[in-house]
């Protein structure tokens, strides 16, 4: 047995027995972990009793902190001389947010840099999302990144294999020891990415509902008060929204249907809940950035970027740096394309997000396990969502399959996700709460 294995043996038993650690014993932890001297059997059950115990916020920010060491890391703000702004969102259905908030920040002047993960399950990743676009390539390496950053204003790659190496061994073993839902683990998981990437300001979303990671508002805020206070710890300026996630967000579910829906909001024609969700995130990132602006005048240089076509510009410009056509002519297309039609009259009551998330995974937009391929062509497009009116026969949503049996079966799914009711619902806001 390694020292550290022996040392760690005593601060599961510490953590176990409700103990708060010092800084440098989480330090020697992680660090032994990283180095193969802790093995995982010990991690997983310092997990386990972190699970059940808990971890003080000071705990909470050595652990991130520790984890941070474990890689590379960058700066940018050294590197540009300017406050990078980048966001995270901790997933959803229909969430391409990034892929027009990043647009419309550099528009706007401020440079926007961003290291993004792949969807598993029934929420889909940004990368993925990105590699619908022909020729987009999301591997830059870290000179190529902060070259675009500098010169385009805007660029989003996959994380690089040395960014927080200890997460992705963690997270692989938290995954298969039921100790993925832990608020300090995933503040931790998240935050250590973030600021490893060397963002100076991070806009955090947090979504809420049926088709998220956080069920209820109480957990969302917990979640974001821990990943901003750990921001904030780490010397960066960090805001949070609490988002809707009941419902999907915008129209389309699928991920070159979502890089559509992502042009048309840079052209103001966007979905009104997806677009107000663009414009507030843009607002507070403008707000957070070195330009010096409130989020009431960020949303007045957002909503003029979209306005005067700079956004657009900015995005065609960056698609192409990476080496995309940005022309929506040149996504895919679905081969069959069927229409779920309302079996009956009234309002939209309900469309409940993780239904159609996981019949956008069946047609193949998304991967059940992390190795499957992903078909950028399918998916949904909703057309009716909560609070609409509908009237028999009229349609509710379009599916876009590989096939006519997948396309029956998805809309069979989709039906289920769809409530209607004879009186209007109570609207709902996409932004639940500001924090930070
Ligand atoms: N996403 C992450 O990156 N880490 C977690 O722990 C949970 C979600």
């Amino acid at each position: 047995m390694t020292h550290a294995a022996i040392r760690a043996a005593e601060l599961i038993q510490r953590k176990r027995d409700g103990v708060e650690l010092e800084a440098d014993e989480i330090a020697g932890l992680v660090t032994g972990y990283a180095r193969d001297e802790v093995p995982d059997y010990q991690m997983a059950a310092f997990c386990m009793a972190v699970y059940f115990r808990g971890l003080s916020p000071a705990e909470t920010f050595a652990l991130t902190d520790a984890m941070v060491g474990t890689g590379r890391t960058l700066d940018l703000r050294g590197a540009l001389g300017r406050t990078v702004v980048d966001k995270h969102s901790t997933g959803g259905v229909g969430d391409k947010t990034s892929i027009a908030v990043g647009p419309v920040v550099a528009a706007c002047g401020v440079p926007f840099g961003k290291m993004s993960g792949r969807g598993l399950g029934h929420t889909g990743g940004t990368l993925d999302k990105l590699e619908a676009i022909p020729g987009f390539r999301i591997e830059l390496t870290e000179d190529e990144f902060v070259a675009q950053v500098r010169d385009i204003g805007i660029a989003i790659i996959g994380q690089t294999a040395d960014l927080v190496p200890a997460d992705k061994r963690l997270y692989a073993l938290r995954d298969v020891t039921a100790t993925v839902d832990n608020v300090s683990l995933i503040a931790a998981s998240i935050m250590s990415k973030k600021i490893a990437a060397g963002a100076a300001a991070i806009e955090l979303d947090v979504k809420v509902g049926d088709g998220a990671f956080m069920k209820t508002i109480e957990d969302a805020r917990e979640l974001a008060h821990a990943m901003v206070e750990l921001g904030e710890r780490a010397g960066r300026r960090v805001a949070c929204l609490l988002t809707d996630m009941d419902q999907p967000l915008g129209r389309a579910v699928g991920n070159a249907l979502e890089i559509r829906e992502a042009i048309a909001t840079l052209r103001g024609e966007g979905p009104p809940d997806f677009g107000e969700l663009v414009l507030r995130a843009s607002a507070e990132l403008l707000s957070l950035s070195d330009l010096g602006v409130d989020a009431t005048e960020g949303r007045r240089l957002a909503e003029r970027a979209i306005a005067d076509g700079s956004a657009l510009a900015t995005y065609e410009r960056w698609v192409e740096a990476q080496g995309g056509n940005p022309a929506e002519d040149a996504l895919e297309q679905a081969p069959v394309v069927k229409t779920l039609h309302a079996t009956e009259g009234g309002y939209v009551g309900a469309l409940r997000a993780l239904p159609v998330g996981l019949a956008a995974l069946h047609l193949g937009a998304g991967r059940a396990t992390k190795d499957d391929a992903i078909d950028y062509a399918v998916g949904i497009v909703c057309s009716k969502k909560r609070g609409d009116a509908v009237a028999e026969g009229e349609a509710l949503a379009e599916i876009h399959a590989r096939t006519e049996a997948q396309a029956n079966a998805a809309a069979r799914d989709v039906a289920t996700a769809y409530e209607i009711q004879q009186d209007p619902p109570t609207p709902t806001p996409i932004v639940l709460e500001s924090i930070g």
